[in-house]
């Protein structure tokens, strides 16, 4: 039935034999270290609860952009794929009905997948599908109903529940993604939980500094009414926003995360910042003002870390919900988000002017934009002591771009001013996929700086390790 599916144990490496021999020493040294994931959006009710997931479909494919994306662009609707419209949403002038057959849905899937092809999605699912689930043969349309049945009777098993997996795939930490206004209560059932598993939440305030939201002024009011502040007040809005971080270090963040359309800062007079915000919330907005806001709260943004310790996160240039269509029907993180330019050194100068000397600031960069690398990013954080570089982020997450990375940014940066790995994922079961090749992308490329006379072996055994595991635990102060 098939054919097999088996993963080369010396896959990714360099295809020349003696500088593969070199990477296979150093990837042997860091190949079982703990993974640390310090930046990712897995939902943290999969641990509080620790319930089964329900099936292949709703674990595998309907929440993975990088998939639907793809199925899209093949000419695949989301109904064919089991997705269902927002409550309300229009309806379209071709929609087919929506499938609700999981096991034909996922044979559907299985006739497609060919399609992903030395794409990243291919080799993390095959990494999940061998790894995780011991399959054998290969995902095609005559193995798809071996496949569902053996992925949906092996969730049902004990070993296979959340937390069975946190431990089998070695994580040391897991950081979950949450709104400003997230109440928590997951991760604080964690925390009460006496489980020894490390979930933590990070602080992600766009909802609430964002005026291009739909819901922005419903969201300053909430923040105002779960922080007891009058955050119609400029001065009050910030004293929710510092209320709100402190809470969510309650839950052992130590870190916040900034999705921005660009990398722009502000640092404007308190008085032009109070006009600006009153403007915006009085609904008497003028063209410009919404990003200019949301340059200013990056600044104020941080302001508060240099106060409490919170390491920044800025993951500048997603044009998000480009297929205007498509997100009316379906909402966000559908995969219709792409890449643009986006510039860094001229855009983050009013933050830096400000903080960019401070020793107790840490502003972590990602970028969609490659360009930036060379040019803007990797000088910029081989200079200024808050910033370094975070890794390849989403398009980029993938063998090539990972190599293009360490190519384009360490004889500027070296590698101490990055971050180490993050998997940046919602696909919890792709997370050790994630991490192997991270760490065998970085060995081949300190294998050819051995090989080439760049670098003695034992140095780059010991840089490895620091990207593998250490660097990730000191950025983020885990
Ligand atoms: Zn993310």
């Amino acid at each position: 039935m098939g054919r097999s599916l088996q993963l080369d144990p010396q896959r990714f490496l360099p295809a020349d034999r003696q500088v593969r021999a070199i990477a296979v020493r150093l990837f042997g040294a860091v190949e079982a270290l703990p993974i640390v994931s310090p930046h990712g959006h897995t939902d943290p009710r999969w641990f509080s609860g620790n319930e089964p997931f329900e099936d292949a479909v709703s674990l595998l494919l309907w929440p993975d952009h990088y998939l639907l994306r793809m199925l899209m662009s093949q000419g695949m609707t989301l109904e064919s794929l089991g997705l269902r419209p927002a409550d309300g949403a229009p309806a379209a002038a071709d929609a087919a009905p929506v499938a609700t057959d999981r096991r034909s849905i996922w044979r559907l899937f299985a006739e497609h997948y060919r399609v992903f092809r030395a794409t990243p999605s291919r080799l993390w699912l095959d990494h999940v599908f061998a790894t995780v689930f011991g399959l054998d043969v290969r995902l095609a349309p005559e193995t798809a109903d071996h496949y569902f049945d053996c992925i949906n009777a092996a969730l049902a098993a004990p070993e296979f529940l959340p937390r069975a997996l946190y431990e089998r795939f070695g994580l040391e930490v897991l950081a979950t993604t949450e709104g400003a206004l997230d109440p928590l209560e997951h991760h604080a059932a964690l925390a009460e939980s006496g489980w020894k598993g490390r979930i933590i939440t990070t602080f992600r305030p766009d909802d609430v500094v964002d005026p291009d939201r739909a819901d922005f002024a419903a969201n300053v009011l909430r923040l105002g009414e779960l922080t007891g502040e009058d955050s119609t007040s400029w001065r009050g809005y910030l004293a929710a926003l510092a209320n709100r971080r402190a809470f969510f270090r309650t839950l052992g963040a130590t870190a916040t995360d900034h999705g921005h359309p660009t990398a722009r800062t502000a640092d404007l007079s308190p008085l032009n910042a109070r006009e600006l915000f009153e403007r915006i919330l009085a609904g008497k907005r003028q063209p410009g003002d919404a990003e200019v806001f949301r340059a200013q709260m990056l600044t104020e943004m941080a302001r508060m870390s240099c106060d409490d310790g919170m390491v920044m996160q800025l993951h500048a240039g997603a044009w998000r919900n480009h297929n205007e269509a498509l997100y009316s029907r379906f909402g966000r993180d559908k995969g219709g988000d792409f890449p643009t330019q986006t510039n860094f050194t001229a855009a983050l100068k009013p933050m830096l002017d400000r903080f960019g000397s401070r020793r107790d600031f840490l502003l972590i960069l990602f970028t969609l934009d490659e360009s930036t690398y060379s040019r803007e990013l990797a000088p910029l954080a081989g200079h200024y002591p808050c910033i370094k570089l975070g890794p390849p982020w989403w398009f980029h997450d993938a063998p090539e771009a990972m190599l293009r990375f360490r190519r384009q940014s360490t004889e500027s940066a070296g590698f101490y001013n990055t971050v180490g790995f993050n998997d940046d994922t919602r696909a919890f079961l792709s997370i050790p996929a994630r991490h192997d090749l991270a760490r065998r992308i970085d060995c081949a490329y300190l294998a050819e700086l051995v090989a080439t006379g760049r670098l003695d072996e034992d140095e780059a055994g010991e840089v490895a390790i620091d990207l593998a595991y250490r660097l990730a635990k000191a950025a983020y102060r885990l």
